[in-house]
């Protein structure tokens, strides 16, 4: 069993994140490969700045 997340895996759930809840695994290695990753951690504040401006937009 793979323990960590690639970067890839890590930003597939973060935008799959933001359209449904993620279950509880997915949650934790998440949280654990954002930690540890710089880049995942810029990718997702970008994703969530993204997702506020286009609720902002569609109102
Ligand atoms: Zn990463």
């Amino acid at each position: 069993m793979r323990l960590l997340y690639t970067c890839k895996k890590a930003q597939q759930i973060i935008s799959e994140g933001l359209d449904r809840e993620l279950g509880l695994a997915e949650r934790v290695h998440l949280k654990l490969h954002l930690s540890m990753c710089r880049s995942c951690t810029n990718f997702k504040g970008q994703m969530q700045t993204l997702r506020l401006a286009m609720k902002k937009l569609s109102k």
